[in-house]
């Protein structure tokens, strides 16, 4: 079982640690040195040092099965003896066939026409493209923004950030470079719902789209919202005449407790994004799906009509396999609920935190379990904490939270909630 052996943590790492790699949102000068990972199994990262760490986060919420899960495994090692990557220009093959169509089943509505990329930020780009291209294919000018939400995270790309949150989305960093998009709140009351209202009548004629994170604001700081508020979202979405994008990048399959967010809304968007869980956690691979009316638009006897994009590794054949693999396993293991039983452990064990005098939240959404704090804590310290406690956890703002694999034992979710509490209700405010 998990090793927690924090006197004899060995400093070896800092002498292996790598001159050559530039590691994300890190500040390289100040970063203390990353931990070295052999080996995954289950929701276990097993160190170099031997430690094991029971995974609260499944690797940014990808790992919806736990890692390395046999059925993956097999599929991708049979496909990568077979045909590890072909070009999608002028080929197909039956790993992206069969993928397309099952998740145009899967998808509510007539979200039926799947555009394969390799990350959910170029998943938004192509969103964002297909929006803009939309206008221009049916002969309109200028419609060339989207509305986008504050608190919302799409992604780092140039496009896909300039619809992030615009105080926390480094746009101010960025200035001219990322395009000036239009923001509003989320309609969450009347008030809030009549602003939203006006400024898509003001601004729809240069707005190609709005596009939102259904239920959850992931990487904005698990910020829920019911699904009514998405449902008037899509309502006003639809009055103005603009195309809905939702980004389920993070709450795709499960997450939320049903396979995707939107349905909880009834809710059908004209484009979706998804990746992060796509393949299980274990291979990039994303999709933009559009509705049969979203495609027509390019359906023309006009070559420049076609959707401009194409990635070199568009619908790689070995990521097709992890995700086709991924998606027996919705179908034969019963990952929904899992969830709402991870929900049910996630409440009991974290809403006690709300009378701890360092927290000033606590939010649980299906499988996803978030604790806000107040002030701004050292983030350094308590993800050394975690590790000490033996799980991977990782705070980012004010927020801790917890997303682990839907496959996750009890007793390792018990430990990750045990850690949680310990750590935040010792936390002086
Ligand atoms: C992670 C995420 C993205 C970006 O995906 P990458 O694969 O990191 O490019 C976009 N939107 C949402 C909602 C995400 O959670």
């Amino acid at each position: 079982m998990t090793q927690v052996a924090i006197a004899s943590h060995p400093v070896a790492m800092s002498e292996r640690r790598s001159d050559h790699l530039w590691r994300p949102y890190t500040q390289m000068k100040l970063a203390a040195p990353p931990l070295e990972a052999v080996a995954t199994s289950g929701s276990r990262i097993i160190l170099a040092d031997r430690r094991e760490l029971i995974d609260g986060i499944a690797s940014w919420w990808t790992a919806v099965h736990g890692y390395n899960h046999p059925h993956i495994r097999e599929a991708v090692g049979d496909q990568l003896a077979r045909m590890p990557h072909v070009m999608f220009g002028g080929l197909t093959h039956t790993p992206a066939e069969r993928l397309a169509a099952r998740l145009a089943v899967l998808l509510p509505g007539d979200l039926n026409h799947v555009f394969f990329t390799d990350s959910g930020s170029v998943a938004v780009e192509v969103a964002l493209k297909m929006a803009v291209q939309f206008w221009l294919n049916r002969g309109v000018q200028g419609r060339t923004r989207v509305l986008a939400f504050r608190g919302g995270y799409h992604g780092d790309t140039m496009g896909a950030m300039s619809a992030c949150d615009p105080d926390e989305g480094m746009h101010h960093r960025f200035g001219a470079y990322v395009p000036a998009q239009i923001f509003c709140e989320l309609p969450k009351n009347a008030e809030w719902e009549a602003a939203l209202d006006a400024t898509m009548a003001s601004h729809r004629h240069e707005l190609a789209a709005v596009i939102v994170e259904p239920l959850v604001q992931g990487a904005g700081g698990m910020l829920m919202h019911p699904p009514e508020t998405l449902a008037t979202i899509a309502r006003l979405s639809r009055r103005h005449g603009l195309p809905l994008i939702v980004d389920e990048i993070f709450t795709g399959f499960g997450r939320t407790g049903t396979l995707f967010a939107c349905e909880q809304a009834g809710v059908v968007p004209d484009i979706l994004c998804l990746s992060k869980a796509l393949t299980g956690g274990t291979m990039a691979l994303a999709a933009t799906v559009a509705t049969s009316e979203i495609f027509s638009a390019f359906w023309s006897d006009d070559p420049a009509q076609a959707l401009m994009h194409g990635p070199t590794f568009m619908a790689n054949p070995l990521a097709c396999a992890a995700a086709n693999a991924s998606l027996d396993l919705f179908e034969t293991e019963p990952r929904l609920a899992q969830a709402e039983a991870i929900r049910e452990q996630l409440t009991a064990g974290l809403e006690p935190l709300r009378a701890a005098k360092a927290v000033a939240d606590v939010r649980i959404l299906g499988a996803i379990g978030a604790v806000q704090l107040r002030g701004n804590p050292d983030l350094a310290a308590l993800k050394a904490a975690f590790v000490e406690h033996g799980v991977w956890v990782r705070p980012f703002g004010n927020i801790v939270y917890l997303t682990p694999a839907l496959t996750i034992a009890k007793d390792d979710l018990d430990r990750l909630i045990e850690a949680v509490r310990g750590i935040v209700s010792g936390l002086s405010v």
